[in-house]
């Protein structure tokens, strides 16, 4: 079986790429990486993964991703911080997904933060 490609778009298979990140083997050294490997989690179903990489005071209890949801796409546009030294970044991305045959995208600008030396998603604000 041919190993998957990683969602996030890099042309890596998952398992060289995210999936690193998923299992736990490796942890994200940017916040890029980190909204990346959220993204993949969400293209494959990894709910937990999400809750993990959450920032303590801003997850959510639960988290149900919707199956009418396929993410398709990653474009990273923007980065500020983020980077190997900083404590915290954001990145500016638009995902896509299709929904019940309909293509679509969404735009938001994310914050993260390091929480116990770890990047976390802190919250991210839609842009249009
Ligand atoms: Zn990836």
């Amino acid at each position: 079986m041919r190993s998957r490609r990683c969602p996030c778009g890099t042309g890596l298979p998952l398992a060289e790429c995210c999936g690193r990140l998923h299992d736990g083997t490796a942890t994200a050294g940017t916040a890029e990486q980190l909204m990346r490997s959220r993204f993949s989690a969400f293209a494959v179903g990894d709910a937990n993964y999400l809750l993990a990489t959450w920032y303590p005071a801003t997850r959510p209890r639960t988290l149900d991703l919707d199956p009418d949801v396929r993410w398709t796409a990653l474009d990273v546009l923007a980065t500020t911080g983020g980077t190997l030294l900083s404590a915290e970044g954001t990145v500016e991305f638009r995902a896509h997904y299709v929904r019940d045959g309909a293509a679509g995208s969404q735009h938001e600008n994310s914050r993260f933060a390091r929480d116990d030396g770890n990047w976390r998603y802190l919250d991210g604000v839609s842009l249009t």
